[in-house]
């Protein structure tokens, strides 16, 4: 089945009893037990199974073309139960422009636990470089945050295969209607379903999807379940809902994005556009065949620095001035100031998530803001 049909199917199905059309939401966190004690209806306890989780987890599985899915309270809890699931001591490899959120995760969080180098992961001396014996994962994240850099994900994979590492892809930014990371040779896909999955802006929900189950998967498993950061009912019938229009919604997201892109790109006050669907991305080309579509995320930066980009970013009307992204309305941020001190984001940048308005609009919109 095609992506379209996928997502409109793969999670939901008619009720049995009641014939709705529409799977309906089961808020119960017991059911009732068979007379000699078991659960035929396959579910026990909220935390372990859900019938509304069940569902968002088989469509995610099958949009990513996986073996299972596991669904989380936000993008944080996806990422956190793989690192989770390591055993202590364990070396990771991961960008290092590594979604800040996740970065400082790992160094607030995991100092101590498990081992963690930040480096540059699309050159492949410095990745081999850093491979040691206790090394378990190599984690990626492409296109990158903020700067849209891309990773080629079958090389890394070729790379990782070679010393039997895993590879765990962080696919928020692409979603799997422009790219499909296990086909790649991914191991893992991680998914901040608060961004384009849930794509209104009004949940948190996170996911891991696995090529194949193994020993590994089934302790992430674990840490879903006993760890418990698992998604309600609500979030879980609303992300399905949303899912149903995720391929129409990421294809009008990518349509604004490159028109966006374009009309930035020969703006005499913006210095440089940094999206993947522009020839002038330095790995444009890696963009085009890997990917289905180039994703609806660009940044760019201003001639004139920082004072400059933050005149531009208080003088949007249409543009909703805030970070987080895939919602159908537009975002743009100063990204700096919002991953602090410690940032290595230029300061003349400007982030943009761009949503579902018409383009005329949006372009109107930053044409005046610039002006
Ligand atoms: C937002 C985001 C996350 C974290 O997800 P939350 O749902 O905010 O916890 C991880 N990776 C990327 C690329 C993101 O954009």
């Amino acid at each position: 089945m095609k992506i379209e049909t996928i997502a409109i199917h793969a999670g939901n199905h008619t009720d049995a009893s009641t014939k709705a059309v529409v799977q309906p939401i089961v808020m119960a966190t017991t059911f009732e037990r068979d007379e000699d004690g078991g659960f035929s209806s396959g579910y026990s306890y909220s935390r372990a199974a859900n019938p509304n989780r069940a569902a968002l987890e088989q469509v995610l599985a099958k949009l990513e073309n996986g073996a299972e899915a596991a669904s989380f309270s936000s993008g944080n809890a996806a990422g956190m139960s793989v690192f989770q699931s390591l055993d202590p001591g364990t070396h990771i490899i991961a960008p290092d422009d590594m979604y800040h959120g996740l970065r400082n995760q790992l160094k607030a969080l995991f100092a101590g636990i498990l081992e963690f180098d930040f480096i540059d992961v699309n050159d492949s001396d410095v990745l081999q470089a850093h491979i040691k014996p206790n090394t378990g994962i190599i984690w990626i994240e492409t296109p990158s945050n903020p700067l849209l850099k891309i990773t080629d994900i079958k090389k890394v994979a070729g790379i990782a295969n070679k010393h039997n590492l895993k590879v765990v892809c962080d696919n928020t930014f692409a979603t799997p209607v422009c790219q499909s990371p296990l086909a790649l040779g991914a191991d893992m896909v991680m998914h901040s379903a608060t961004k384009y999955f849930g794509g209104h802006s009004d949940l948190m929900g996170g996911a891991l999807i696995t090529a194949e189950k193994s020993d590994w998967w089934e302790k992430i498993r674990n840490v879903q379940t006993m760890g418990g950061a698992i998604p309600s009912p609500m979030d879980c019938y609303y992300l399905v809902r949303s899912i149903k229009t995720l391929p129409y919604r990421v294809r009008g997201h990518v349509h604004n994005a490159q028109l966006l892109a374009q009309f930035l790109e020969s703006h005499p006050r913006v210095d440089r556009v940094l999206y993947p669907g522009l020839s002038s991305h330095p790995q444009h080309e890696i963009a085009r065949a890997q990917m289905h579509a180039f994703g609806a995320m660009l940044s760019f930066t201003l001639k004139g620095g920082e004072e400059e980009a933050k005149k531009v970013v208080n003088a949007v009307k249409i543009f909703t001035r805030a970070t987080s992204l895939g919602g159908v309305e537009s975002l743009i941020e100063h990204r700096s100031s919002v991953e602090g001190p410690d940032t290595k984001t230029p300061l003349n940048l400007l982030r943009v998530s761009v949503g579902l308005e018409h383009i005329d609009d949006l372009i109107a919109d930053l044409k005046q803001a610039m002006a």
